[in-house]
């Protein structure tokens, strides 16, 4: 018989008061013994609406069922064979959107915790057991994967076991993407990152860092180098900037520069070779979960205040809910319907406030969210020493720039195919936020995954004929 309580079980937190000054993970994984009792909450759904919900199609209630048996490797290899990256996947992806929206038991109550669950898998099989290479008649065909994000790292995997040469080309000095250099230690340890990458590593998938592509190599120089084949998972990494005055005033950052500084180069620590400034009082504009993630960074690096400044209401924030409540619990003061108009600096060039409008909604606007209009006369000005920038971001235009017949958008992202990823250039494939622009995790993956069955077809008919 399933056990019918209405509500998940309980996942540990660390206390709020004591979380805001450390980066040490802030959900703590179930034990065994809870994940068994919450796998039991599933009725193992003939439809499977669940799986409907995920991008990359993983059997929930295959899994769940050997969860609720005790057989917890068997559960893993039932994950993993269509996510690559399940530790990850279960702490970030959105499952309240995702898998967890379709479950049948959110109907009544709460859904299953897939997402708990997922990561009670991946953490207890990491913890316990090594994972077994496949074994796989190698190719010599070699692709080239460009970023090792969630889309390059996903694209790669799956054309590893499917005996490909892959080498993935990588800008940065360490492999992850926003995994390592955007989403902050408390909410995704870059252990856990890392450990996942190695199993790639054990596929046989080789890693350069430090490559630019479109500096050390082009996408043409590839081609002509025998690759048969290139995936471009670049990210979405450019800034977007508020262009008011005062953006270039010192104590003013990109919320990328900010996380980069604090996630990849452990800015928090004291020896860190990267520092950034401590700041008293900090305001970051923006309503998403990179704002969420500057925010709550800057409190645990000891600021005595942080605002979070958007110009909606909470309702249209697009940041989970759940980040937008640990933010809260952490003490962050989140000022809704409020715009920045300028920012202001002191003679020496360091910032020193922020002048901002009340804004009010109107109707909505083309992305269906009710427009904020300013209100008359409103601006006042709230005094403070740091301003981070976390309104969005965009493809860097370098790969553009160097590949010849690569066709990009109005906003830069590169335009393919939303099956196959086949974009206007031969051989050439692209997924994640190159093309979507700044999205989830678990889409990037899903991208990366339509993309190397796609490249495999292509190869497999003589590099032809891919769309
Ligand atoms: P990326 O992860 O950006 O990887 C691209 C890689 O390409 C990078 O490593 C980059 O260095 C490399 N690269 C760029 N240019 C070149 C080049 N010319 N040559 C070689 N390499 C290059 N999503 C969620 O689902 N849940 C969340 O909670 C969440 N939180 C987020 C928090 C933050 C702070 C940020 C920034 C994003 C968050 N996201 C979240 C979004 C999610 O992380 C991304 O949508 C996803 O990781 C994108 O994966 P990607 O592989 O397309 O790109
Ligand atoms: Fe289980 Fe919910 Fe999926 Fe049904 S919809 S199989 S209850 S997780």
């Amino acid at each position: 018989m399933p056990d019918m309580s209405n509500k998940k079980y309980e996942a540990n937190e660390q206390p709020a008061d004591i979380r805001r000054h450390n980066f040490k993970e802030v959900t703590l994984s179930y034990d065994k013994e809870t994940a068994i009792k919450e796998a039991n909450r599933c009725l193992n759904c003939k439809t499977r609406p669940c799986v409907s919900g995920c991008p990359v199609n993983v059997n929930i209630p295959e899994f769940i069922e050997a969860v609720a048996k005790g057989d917890l490797k068997q559960a893993y290899y039932i994950i993993t064979k269509t996510n690559t990256l399940p530790a990850v996947c279960g702490r970030v992806c959105p499952q309240e959107l995702q898998c967890e929206s379709k479950c049948v038991r959110g109907i009544k109550g709460e859904s299953v915790a897939i997402g708990r669950l997922e990561r009670f898998v991946a953490d207890y099989f990491r913890e316990n057991y090594q994972i077994e290479v496949p074994k796989i008649d190698k190719s010599s065909d070699k692709v080239a994967i460009l970023g090792a994000g969630a889309a390059g790292l996903t694209c790669a995997s799956d054309l590893a076991k499917k005996g490909y040469d892959v080498t993935v080309f990588e800008a940065m000095h360490v492999a992850g993407g926003v995994l390592v250099y955007g989403i902050p230690e408390f909410r995704l340890p870059k252990a856990i990152v890392q450990n996942e990458i190695d199993g790639l590593v054990k596929l046989g998938v080789k890693i350069e860092t430090n490559m630019v592509i479109g500096k050390s190599y082009s996408i043409d120089d590839l081609l002509e180098m025998n690759y048969k084949a290139v995936f471009v998972g670049t990210g979405a990494g450019l800034p977007a900037f508020l262009n008011i005055d005062g953006e270039n005033l010192n104590g003013v950052f990109s919320a990328n520069e900010y996380l980069t500084r604090i996630n990849l180069m452990k800015a928090y620590k004291e020896d860190s070779s990267t520092p950034i400034m401590k700041s008293k009082k900090v305001a970051v504009v923006g309503g998403g979960n990179v704002a969420m993630d500057a925010a709550r960074c800057a409190i645990r690096m000891g600021a005595d205040e942080v605002h979070i400044i958007y110009r909606r209401s909470e309702k249209e924030m697009p940041a989970r809910v759940e980040e937008i409540e640990h933010a809260k619990q952490e003490g962050i003061i989140i000022d809704i319907l409020t715009n920045p108009v300028q920012i202001i600096g002191d003679e020496n060039g360091w910032v020193t406030g922020i002048l901002c409008a009340k804004m009010e909604l109107s109707e909505p606007d083309e992305s269906g969210r009710r427009r904020p209009v300013t209100i008359k006369d409103s601006n006042f000005l709230i005094n403070l020493d740091t301003v981070i920038i976390a309104i969005g971001t965009s493809p860097n235009p370098l790969i553009k720039n160097t590949t010849k017949g690569l066709d990009v958008n109005k906003k830069g992202c590169i335009v393919s195919n939303e099956q196959t990823g086949a974009t206007s250039k031969i051989g050439v494939f692209a997924g994640g936020d190159t093309v979507t622009g700044a999205a989830t995790v678990i889409g990037a993956m899903g991208a990366g995954k339509k993309a190397a069955e796609a490249i495999d077809e292509y190869i497999r008919n003589g590099c032809k004929n891919e769309q």
